[in-house]
């Protein structure tokens, strides 16, 4: 043990030095600890040299179990206790930090642990996991099962159902109540939604698949069963949480059956910050964390944030005190700057990107690397007109919680026929895969699908079918790759390459933009080249997957420099030296879509403090007079005239400075148009739809 005080805690100010040492000589041992605190307070920092203090006090690394929101946040996480082991140990560091390997979000670790003990809770071992998509995909094909699309119209639709269904696993909440807290306009249905989800869940039994919630759900469900729950509790001497506040009941029900005393628990987070409950998540939870042990948890706040300047940090402060419910008090900053953050007003999205692209060149020019700077909105179809002047002045962006580069269609292609290949009981990757053949409709697909079921041998199954002409000539390469991907008889990554030599005749058939795609698929390939396995590849592609960008391969060079486009949602726990936030009018933040109740409101409100507390140095909160909006589809694309977002009325205007855009030289003629070619209008709107 090091001889206090060591060169990593000299830097702690003492109430997170008393948070890292918690537990003291009795590390193992120590009480259930909670770091409440404000953005930028450093909780994260705390959490990684919590970590790094165990580590370095002997506690085996392997038996730190580490929940973060992200897979980024994880590895991010990885590299601080790795720096800071290093800076002790020297050379031995390193390694110990990366044998941390329990570290991921709450549904990478439950697809870990349940792959481990499938068995024991009586579902098979080799189960996939469906996303979203393929979830939502099959609550519309069992509801078109049970005919109740058919009888009624106004039936909910199956992002619906499905986001009903969600909501009452993950609140561990009634169906009837959710429904009126929730849905109201759904409760008529509640009888049939009930059969729904009843045949719901039976379908994904049967298939083997898994689905975001199950793996929360078996999870929690593990942990109540004696044995099992006892083997797996005392797998980790220390379980550790960051943005605690954004979890759900399900997830502190987990925590509670690894750590039912509380002790080696650890949970870090800010309530106002709590962004989720859209998913089900619910402050409670770190709310009542302190009362829920005894002996009590250890409570720690942190009261200065070493992120942003002070006229930021005051800015951000004053929209947050005006929150009708708050636990974590305000900060201050010991970071002078003359420069109150910006409110700044354009015209429209044109002069908005406009604005954007031109401070971030001059502040490139000023030795700002565009990496340093993030541009951040609430909605991730808003950066449309932003995208489409950074590509026109060669900025090259990465863009985080937009599009998935996996959700593009040609890449879930690929990813099916994996998955297929692998439990041929998965109807959603079965009739995706199928369909890819010409001639193959879902009558045919469905009858393929029994035949395998009903076989048992797949592959024969295969081979014994009588596919429709067109298909004919596919029909060889199609039983063949399936049979060398069941026999596992190419090893990874090499499978991979063997799925995309079958996709390609099928892409070229099926896409005009083939070589494109194919691109992205070669990235693919590039991408399954770090992962030891297919079902490690499968799994975490599946709950976390990489970013879509601006470059159409694929993931930009590491080296390179890009600026950082963002939802606020995905922007969490992250910094950056300047911050634009884009479109902070009523009816964007507050989103239309949130403002049915007060506390969805709220939640917007702490939305626009996430994004304000994201700046260290410059903040740009932007206030277009009108923006476009692309409608419901009858209403069409149209222009709404917007107000500065209610979160910052008269009252916190001190606290900025205004600029407009462009620097005022009167209206020029033909700026109806904005300088934009109908062109460039015209692929503004296809991005949107
Ligand atoms: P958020 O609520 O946004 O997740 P946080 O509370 O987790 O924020 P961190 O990201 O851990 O805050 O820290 C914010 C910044 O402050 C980081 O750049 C971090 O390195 C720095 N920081 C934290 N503690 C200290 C300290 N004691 N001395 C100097 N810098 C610090
Ligand atoms: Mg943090």
């Amino acid at each position: 043990r090091q001889a206090a005080p060591a060169s990593y805690l000299a830097k702690l100010n003492a109430e997170q030095r008393r948070a890292v040492e918690h537990g003291g000589e009795f590390l193992n041992d120590a009480p259930p600890l909670l770091i409440i605190a404000g953005a930028g307070s450093g909780k994260t920092n705390t959490l990684a040299h919590r970590v790094a203090h165990l580590i370095l006090g002997g506690v085996d690394p392997r038996r730190i179990l580490l929940l973060t929101f992200s897979r980024r946040a994880a590895a991010e996480m990885q590299r601080r206790v790795e720096r800071i082991t290093a800076q002790i140990l020297g050379a031995q560091g390193a390694p110990l930090a990366a044998s941390l390997s329990w570290s991921g979000t709450f549904h990478a670790i439950g697809a870990r642990l349940l792959r481990e003990y499938a068995q024991m809770i009586g579902i098979e071992q080799v189960f996939t996991i469906h996303d979203r998509e393929d979830s939502a995909d099959l609550m519309n094909l069992v509801r078109h099962e049970l005919g109740l699309s058919q009888m009624d119209k106004r039936f909910p639709m199956k992002g619906t159902c499905l986001a009903i269904y969600s909501r009452s696993v993950n609140a561990e909440t009634p169906l009837a109540e959710v429904l009126q807290r929730y849905y109201p306009w759904c409760a008529e249905w509640e009888a049939e939604l009930r059969g729904l989800f009843g045949a719901y869940v039976e379908a994904k039994q049967k298939q083997n698949v898994l689905d975001y919630d199950d793996l929360l759900l078996y999870w929690a469900q593990m942990m109540t069963e004696g044995a099992i729950a006892e083997e797996i509790a005392s797998r980790f001497d220390h379980v550790m949480v960051d943005e605690y506040q954004d979890t759900n009941r399900l997830q502190a029900s987990i925590l509670l059956g690894l750590k039912p005393t509380g002790r080696g628990l650890t949970v870090v987070g800010d309530d106002a910050q709590s962004i989720y409950s859209f998913r089900a998540a619910t402050v409670r939870n770190i709310l009542d964390f302190p009362g829920h042990f005894t002996p009590k948890a250890e409570v720690v706040t942190l009261e200065r944030n070493y992120r942003s300047t002070q006229p930021i940090l005051a800015a951000a402060n004053a929209v947050i005190e005006l929150a009708a419910e708050r636990f974590t008090k305000n900060l201050w900053s010991d970071r002078p700057s003359a420069d109150r953050p910006l409110l700044v007003n354009v015209a429209d999205d044109v002069a908005q990107a406009g604005y954007i692209v031109a401070k971030i060149l001059e502040n490139r020019e000023a030795g700002i690397t565009l990496k340093s700077q993030a541009v951040l909105f609430r909605t991730s179809s808003h950066s449309a007109g932003l995208e489409i002047e950074l590509t026109r002045k060669n900025i090259p962006f990465v863009k985080f919680g937009g599009l998935k580069f996996l959700e593009a269609a040609h890449i879930k292609d690929v990813l099916a026929m994996l998955r297929w290949a692998q439990n041929m009981r998965d109807r959603v990757a079965g009739f995706r895969v199928s369909q890819l053949m010409p001639g193959i409709g879902p009558g045919t697909a469905g009858r393929l699908l029994d035949s395998i079921n009903e076989m048992g041998d797949p592959v024969a199954a295969i081979a014994g079918f009588k596919p429709p002409a067109a298909a004919v000539k596919h029909w060889p390469d199609f039983e063949e790759t399936i049979g060398l991907l069941r026999r596992n008889a190419i090893g990874w990554p090499g499978e991979l390459d063997l799925v995309s030599r079958w996709y390609e005749p099928h892409l070229e058939r099926i896409y005009e933009d083939a070589a494109v795609r194919q691109g992205d698929i070669a990235q693919l390939v590039q991408i399954a080249s770090s992962y030891p396995s297919r079902d490690r590849f499968l799994t975490e592609l599946t709950l976390d997957p990489p970013d879509a960008t601006s470059d159409e391969s694929g993931v930009p060079l590491l080296d390179e420099d890009y600026l950082i486009l963002s939802t606020i949602h995905s922007a969490k726990g992250q910094e950056w030296t300047s911050v634009y936030v884009l479109n902070t009018v009523d009816g964007c933040i507050p989103s239309d879509l949130s403002t049915g109740s007060m506390t969805e409101i709220e939640e917007e409100r702490r939305l626009l403090y996430v994004a304000m507390t994201r700046a260290k140095d410059q903040l740009h909160v932007m206030v277009p007079q009108r923006f476009y909006t692309s409608g419901q589809r009858s209403t069409g694309d149209r222009h709404v005239y917007a107000q500065r977002t209610r979160f910052i009325p008269s009252a916190l205007t001190k606290h900025f400075a205004s600029a407009s855009w462009p620097p005022s030289r009167g209206t020029r003629p033909g700026s109806a148009n904005g300088g934009v070619s109908v062109d460039v209008r015209a692929r503004m709107r296809k991005m949107w739809e």
